[in-house]
């Protein structure tokens, strides 16, 4: 079956036509700035070149039919009518307590998805519009929704209940839910198979490193613990985002500063991180450049940035009373050696040892841990678009 991956954000729309036998991404693409005057679709073919077309997409259902004609276009598409495409696949980022699974889409599911709005009110939205407009464009075909959140509906009410009245999480569901649940969720069933274990009897720590980032503790296979939160915001110091700090800085800023809360938010979101404690870039290919040149703000950044990722695996040994994989994963996770490097310096206590030639590979299954190591600590590549597309295939 060909399954078409759709990932909608609020001005983008990123797409992959998945063979589910082959495994093969037949084509992907993105489709940027929609909404926004001139936008563009990149669409690359399968061992073809990338077609780079700039248009005015006006809303995402213009975006999902230029998708459509790109994919069934006589000189770059793959397919020769929309036919052949089998199901689609759904990003969802939120699915609140409601969706602790992937689900076939009905009428009653996206009212499910859109009573979760509030939880992630830039997401949500955008991912509806996407299964709406897919809806209209490919009639018949049944798609699915696969949820960011739905993973870490494992964790226990230890985890996931906050220091505050337990009204709020009566009444708005207040509580952590934790993101990225595809990835941490694929990442460590990969890993368990790659390490030899069996994953029903495993503690796996998996450190999704990418321009947003998390880590989650993965007991017998199920996420317990996971660093985001309520809101993608929470954890680790991020490309742009703050991750955890005291929320009375929000109060003595809004203050000092003379900011309302949108304002506050949005420094927290846009401009902190290590984009905003550096005042370099939130890439970690230019924070290593600038740390080479010696730019003493660029290397500060980058070991708040590791040592939260240290303390953080740290926690999760304690919560899980042991670990047997540490597996790292996405842009930063799978690329940068000097972070898994650095990180690994702190986990003497472990027994883990990585041996530094090994730790030179990039985006590859590669177990980096030497054979006396006791923790083993490996590179394993996420790949949420096929795990959206087997998730799929096995509900249909
Ligand atoms: P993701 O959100 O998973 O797509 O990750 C994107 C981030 O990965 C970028 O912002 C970079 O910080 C990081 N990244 C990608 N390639 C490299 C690389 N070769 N070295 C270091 N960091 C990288």
């Amino acid at each position: 079956m060909k399954v078409l991956v759709i990932n909608c954000g609020s001005s983008s729309l990123k797409y992959q036509l998945i063979d589910s036998v082959s495994e093969i991404a037949l084509a992907v693409g993105i489709c940027e700035r929609i909404g926004q005057g001139i936008s563009c679709l990149k669409h690359t073919p399968n061992g073809g070149e990338k077609v780079v077309i700039e248009t005015p997409m006006e809303n995402h259902e213009v975006a999902i039919k230029m998708v459509l004609d790109a994919l069934t276009d006589k000189n770059h598409g793959v397919i020769k009518s929309l036919e052949e495409i089998g199901a689609v696949g759904h990003r969802v980022v939120h699915g609140g307590e409601k969706f602790a699974t992937s689900t076939i889409i009905t009428d009653e599911v996206i009212q499910a998805i859109e009573d979760c709005n509030d939880l992630a009110p830039l997401h949500n939205p955008a991912n509806l519009i996407g299964i709406r407009a897919c809806a209209n464009l490919i009639k018949g075909v049944p798609m699915v929704a696969v949820f960011d959140t739905a993973f870490h509906q494992t964790m226990p009410a230890k985890a996931y209940l906050y220091g505050i009245p337990h009204e709020y999480y009566d009444k708005y569901k207040i509580r952590k839910y934790g993101f990225h649940g595809t990835s941490h969720s694929f990442v460590s069933k990969r890993a368990a198979e790659f390490a030899g274990i069996d994953i029903n009897n495993s503690k796996i720590i998996v450190c999704h490193l990418g321009n947003g980032a998390s880590i989650t503790a993965v007991l017998n296979g199920k996420s317990i613990d996971t660093s985001m939160g309520f809101t993608p915001l929470a954890g680790l110091v991020m490309g742009t985002r703050s991750g955890n700090i005291d929320p009375s800085i929000i109060e003595f800023i809004a203050k000092k500063e003379n900011k309302n809360i949108d304002q506050i938010m949005n420094l927290l979101n846009k401009e902190s991180g290590v984009q905003g404690m550096s005042d370099v870039s939130s890439d970690f290919r230019d924070i290593n450049d600038a740390m080479d040149n010696g730019n003493e703000m660029a290397r500060t950044a980058f070991d708040v940035f590791v040592y939260r990722v240290a303390k953080c695996i740290g926690g999760y040994v304690a919560a899980m009373n042991g670990v047997d994989v540490i597996a790292f994963t996405a842009g930063v996770g799978e690329n940068d050696h000097k972070v898994r490097e650095d990180v690994c310096q702190y986990l003497g206590y472990l027994g883990v040892t990585i041996d530094l030639e090994k730790n030179m590979t990039r985006s590859k299954e590669i177990m980096l841990t030497t054979p006396e190591s006791t923790t083993k600590v490996c590179i394993m590549p996420t790949n949420e678009e096929l795990a959206i597309a087997r998730e799929t295939v096995g509900l249909l």
